[in-house]
Parts: C-alpha cells; structure tokens; sequence
C-alpha cells in the first residue's frame, strides 16, 4: 500500500473501514474510482453526504427517512391499527418488499440482550409504549428476529402491553430458528406474517 501516492493510500484506507471490505477489495475500488469518469465520483460522493445530511429518524416509527413522519406513517392508505416491530430498518425493508403488509412500523433499533447490557431504555421500546397508550392501534406483529434475543425482546414487549387490550402477535415459526429476517425470503416471510399466533 505504501508504494502508491498518498492520496491513494488515503482512499484505500478509508474504503477498508467499511464491513467486509478488506485491504485487497479497498484497493480493487479505489482504482475503479480512480479510473471512473469524474461524474461518477461526484455523484458517488453527493450520495454519500446526503444520506448523512438527509437522513434522520421519523418521530413515529423510528423509520430512517429524509423527511418527517416518514413517507410510510404518513402514508393514508395503510392502516394505523396494525403495527408491526422489527429490529432495525433493514428486516422493514425486508417485510415492504414483500409488498403484502399494509400496516405500519415500529423500528426497535435493537433488541434486549443482558448478555450484552442492552436494556429497555438503549433501544426504542418506550416509544412503542408511548404509542400503544392511544385507542389507535389494535394488533401489534412482533418480527423480532427469532433468535434468543429477538424471542426475549417478543416477550417483554407482550408482558408490557398485553394489558391494553391490545392483540400481540408474533410471526410464525416458518422463520427459522436463529434466522435474521433480512435474509429471509419473500415467501417465506409473507408465510410467516399471514401464520402469526397470538401471544
Ligand atoms: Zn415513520
């Protein structure tokens, strides 16, 4: 790496901070970038700012979006009283390209994991409470991940709304145990949510 101009060594440098890129990959890009005609890399570059810039939380579903509420809770074509939680913003996007739920979200940013010192109040889990607390919504889909964490995160979640009349329900076990949503398959996900038991 030192045998190339600073600004190369820079660039691989910085490129290899990003997950699952090592040195050789970084490299591989650098060049493509170095190579690439200069609209490419402005764009590429603009893009990067934006998503920085643009992108903050929605204040209800905890969405990542560049306006607020979110194009998906601002949205009146899909039903208010039907939420559905998952971990983080990428098994969201797993379920919407699905395209059959109609619902809206709730965007955890995580789930409860003692193992790791992760409590209630270090993901978004009062927020939900918060808008459990309105006569709005009616049934809650925990897809948590089903893993031991994700199952934990579903339990604790029922045991606090379970009271407010609320129904709870949680993907069915057509999700593989230990699975991560996001790599999921559409048919198996579409099983999963139409097969939902109670809690
Ligand atoms: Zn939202």
């Amino acid at each position: 790496m030192t045998y190339y101009a600073e600004p190369i060594t820079r660039l691989i440098k910085e490129l290899s901070k990003l997950p699952g890129v090592g040195e050789k990959t970084a490299s591989r890009f650098a060049f493509f970038v170095l190579n690439a005609n200069k609209e490419y890399v402005e764009s590429l570059v603009k893009s990067l700012i934006d998503v920085k810039e643009k992108i903050a939380l929605c204040s209800k579903c905890f969405n990542l979006s560049d306006r607020n509420p979110c194009s998906i809770c601002s949205n009146i074509a899909r039903r208010d009283d039907i939420i559905c939680v998952v971990e983080d913003v990428k098994d969201m996007a797993a379920i919407e390209k699905m395209g059959e739920f109609k619902g809206k979200y709730h965007i955890l940013h995580g789930v409860l994991s003692p193992l790791k010192g992760i409590g209630p109040d270090d993901i978004k889990v009062n927020e939900l409470m918060d808008r459990a607390k309105g006569n709005v919504i009616k049934e809650i889909i925990l897809a948590t991940n089903a893993d031991m964490d994700g199952e934990a995160t579903a339990l604790y979640i029922t045991k606090l709304l379970k009271k407010d009349g609320i129904v709870i329900t949680r993907i069915a076990t057509g999700v593989p145990i230990g699975s991560d949503l996001e790599y999921i398959d559409g048919a198996t996900l579409k099983k999963a949510i139409e097969g939902r038991r109670e809690m």
